[in-house]
């Protein structure tokens, strides 16, 4: 964090205020007597005390933070019991989809090293993953299903920082790493709120442009890929600002560039490498190299962190089929800003993806109150788990295939070549 004696430090205090202000008032939309649950890492805490300021300027009737320290999270890694790494806070997380259900608005601050756990035992790493994905369940449901208005806005903690400028001196890549933030999130710009407006208008009417299609499959070639991807029935495509079924228009996350919908979890084919390492729970998986049968996974290969991606798709039986398919242009701002962020928030806005696991069952049409099991039939892939990873790239070539199965070009060289640009 820059001091504020430091030469540049108005111009640093006015960005991250007004990323506060954005996660507030487009991120959440957080209405008048909303509560707001937030969760973030300790040396987040000069943003989420003003994102507190904005939520209670904006009408909130209570803000509840939820802070984590990388230490804290590493002493039991060095210090607890072999067989305590079961145990999950359901009490906290059934508090929190408590007050999501009495109309609380969700709001996570994400800035962690990507690779604190990486020197763990990835047994012990996998046994705490999954104890708190089943913990999580109850309010992540409500996340997925789009229940509440929520939303994800980062902040640059020194961890991270190190890992996107190795070799930089600690408060160097703190400050670059905070501009970088400012550049992608849109609030290096005198009116960010309107930049935002105009921002989600490109992304809509490029998912109208998709839905109007209707495809029944979309086929990725590039290096080390050529998949394709079937489409759920009735898919529909988003990306950019939804309302939430609470009725609240809000825009998850903060940066966004990608339209995303559902892929069929038993029609997709061939083989296809990832373009950027993933940054799964505090470790990095790189080189992803995977083939698919019928919908699943059956040949799964990475150069680092093999072991890791192998605990991950046995987590369950959907954990290995895909619950998303999103499409971002190579031109992107993130994608042009040059960095690996490790972090995917910003690495998938900065290429189009694929995800493993449970399928936001608010990209099929009609689906409100329809069960599941029912939405499992049209091709809605389910899970505890949604890891999305990085597959686009300035290499790769996308065509559309028809419901009768005609090809027409969407992207070529990673940009669109059809619809809005
Ligand atoms: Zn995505
Ligand atoms: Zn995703």
């Amino acid at each position: 964090m820059p001091d504020d004696s430091a030469a540049g430090a108005t111009g640093f205090e006015t960005k991250l205020d007004r990323l506060a202000a954005l996660a507030v008032r487009v991120g959440l939309n957080l209405r008048p007597g909303q509560e707001l649950v937030m969760t973030a890492p300790m040396d987040a805490l000069p943003l989420v005390r003003r994102i507190a300021a904005h939520a209670y300027q904006a009408g909130a009737t209570l803000v509840t933070p939820l802070l984590s320290d990388d230490e804290v999270a590493l002493a039991r890694y060095r210090h607890a019991a072999p067989d305590a790494f079961d145990t999950a806070p359901g009490w906290l997380f059934e508090g929190m989809a408590a007050a999501f259900r009495g109309g609380a608005a969700r709001l996570a601050v994400v800035g962690d090293d990507p690779t604190l756990l990486s020197g763990q035992d990835p047994e012990k790493v996998a046994r705490a993953n999954r104890a708190r994905s089943v913990a999580y369940r109850p309010a992540l449901e409500l996340i997925t299903s789009f229940a509440i208005n929520w939303n994800i806005v980062p902040s640059a903690g020194a961890g991270w920082a190190r890992q996107v400028f190795p070799g930089v001196a600690e408060a160097e890549a703190v400050a670059r790493l905070w501009d970088a933030i400012f550049m992608a999130c849109r609030v290096d710009v005198a009116d960010p709120v309107a930049e935002w407006a105009r921002h989600n208008a490109t992304l809509h009417a490029r998912t109208a442009f998709l839905n109007g299609k209707n495809f029944s499959a979309l086929h990725f070639r590039g290096p080390g890929t050529d998949l394709r991807v079937g489409l759920a029935d009735g898919h529909l495509w988003a990306g950019g600002a939804e309302p939430a079924k609470n009725g609240i228009t809000c825009n998850p996350n903060i940066p966004t560039e990608e339209v995303f919908t559902t892929p069929h979890k038993l029609r997709v084919e061939g083989v296809v490498r990832s373009t950027k390492p993933l940054a799964y729970q505090g470790t990095l998986i790189e080189d992803i190299a995977v083939r698919f049968e019928a919908g699943r996974i059956v040949e799964a290969n990475a150069s680092r962190g093999a072991e890791v991606l192998g605990k991950v798709l046995a987590t369950d039986e959907g954990a290995a089929r895909l619950g998303e398919v999103a499409l971002v242009p190579h031109s992107s701002p993130i994608s042009r800003s040059g960095l690996l962020f490790r972090n995917t928030l910003f690495d998938e806005n900065a290429a189009s993806h694929i995800a493993l696991g449970q399928a936001y069952t608010t990209c099929l049409r009609d689906s409100a109150g329809v069960p599941m099991e029912t939405l499992a039939q049209r091709g809605a892939n389910a899970s505890l788990i949604h890891i999305d990873w990085m597959i686009g790239s300035g290499e790769i070539e996308l065509d559309g295939i028809t419901q009768s199965d005609g090809v027409e070009p969407l992207m070529r060289g990673g940009e669109f070549v059809a619809g809005p640009r």
